[in-house]
């Protein structure tokens, strides 16, 4: 470059010539000739970007990783054509009564190949396109209509949806969502919640607040999910009227033999009820968990104690075992012994 850029002097004019390079290594880059030169090619036009005299080297693992990424959003696409995307239902239990409230949606995938997928197998490579959208679309729609299935059976259970991020910031979430209300007939709006992480509001925090204020209007509700691990900060909580939040499992898990986590998770509570808002413990595990949250004045529970997520088919007789069950009548029976004891 150094050599290009040195002044020529033309009929004694001083002229100097710029470049630009762009380069590619072989044989970390191990392709065949015609896609090295197109990919120093491309990192030319990178170093083109930067400014005159830069160079730019093709990144081959960021190559590598965005192609990985264009598979993956290209297969969840698929799959949600071809309908491989489900809702399973996870109950949230009243700490007091151990009545079932509601359910939260959580995504699986069935693929072919692999199985049940996870969606912390997938979601992270997609959360930052419009796929997301589309997914988060689908599963209110399918939560709406679950609901409106439960109630003609005289369930009023609420069901949450994560929604990610991208997906809230879109300048029609409010349009379509009440499309979506509209389109379902006489659903009570009430019993859809919307499950966001305080992240969403990293960006522009007035607009977030305008969209939760707007969607409340349309009569749904808002939980912040996973509260504690992001940046917690007192401001959010005021800015963002949520009706829900929920305290995550990272904290409960630990809370019974890690002092600090005890202290973290009755923090919450504690910060909810000053809020006002209703406080769900994700992660339940134990009886022990139940009754320590019960103690703190918790109000909801949702975890593998009562049950894993399950496929909506399976709700109705999971609920009938439910009540019938010696866990139930126990824990219920625990927090009667607690009301004597009070009276
Ligand atoms: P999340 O919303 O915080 O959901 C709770 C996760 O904890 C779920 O994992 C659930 O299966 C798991 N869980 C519940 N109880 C227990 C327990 O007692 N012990 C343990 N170890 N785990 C428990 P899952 O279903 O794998 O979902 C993971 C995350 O993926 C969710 O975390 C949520 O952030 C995201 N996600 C799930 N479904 C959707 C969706 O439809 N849309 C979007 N955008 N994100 C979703
Ligand atoms: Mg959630
Ligand atoms: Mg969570």
């Amino acid at each position: 470059m150094a050599a290009i850029h040195a002044p020529c002097i033309i009929q004694g004019i001083e002229f100097r010539v710029s470049a630009c390079i762009g380069l590619t290594v072989y044989p970390k880059d191990n392709r065949s000739v015609d896609t090295l030169l197109r990919h120093a090619d491309q990192a030319m036009y990178v170093a083109k970007q930067k400014g005159p005299m830069s160079y730019h080297i093709f990144d081959v693992i960021h190559d590598s990783k965005v192609k990985s990424g264009f598979k993956i959003i290209n297969r969840v696409k698929e799959a949600l054509r071809l309908g491989e995307l489900s809702l399973f239902y996870q109950p949230k239990i009243c700490l007091n009564d151990c009545s079932v409230v509601g359910f939260e949606a959580l995504l699986r995938w069935h693929d072919p190949e692999r199985g049940l997928v996870s969606p912390l197998d997938f979601l992270p490579q997609i959360e930052n396109d419009k796929i997301i959208c589309d997914i988060g679309e689908w599963a209110i729609e399918q939560a709406v209509a679950q609901i409106s299935e439960w109630c003609a059976t005289g369930r009023n259970w609420s069901i949450s949806v994560n929604i990610a991020a991208r997906h809230f910031q879109e300048k029609s979430f409010i349009e379509r969502l009440a499309l979506v209300l509209k389109n379902a007939g006489h659903v009570n709006p009430g019993l859809l919640d919307i499950e966001i992480v305080e992240s969403v509001a990293l960006d522009n925090i007035e607009y977030v607040n305008k969209c939760i204020v707007g969607c409340q209007g349309l009569g749904v509700t808002f939980s912040i999910d996973d509260f504690g691990t992001g940046y917690s900060s007192l401001n959010y909580l005021k800015q963002l009227p949520t009706q829900t939040l929920k305290i995550d499992q990272s904290f409960v898990r630990d809370m019974l033999v890690d002092a600090e986590d005890f202290s973290i998770t009755s923090a919450i509570v504690g910060l909810a009820k000053a809020f006002n808002k209703v406080v769900v413990a994700e992660g339940v595990e134990t009886q022990e968990h139940f009754f320590a949250l019960r103690k703190m004045g918790c109000d909801l529970a949702q975890g593998y104690l009562m049950a894993k997520p399950m496929p909506a088919a399976d709700v109705v007789r999971w609920e009938a075992e439910y009540v019938q069950s010696a866990q139930y009548r126990a824990l219920r029976q625990a927090h009667g012994v607690a009301e004597m004891a009070l009276a």
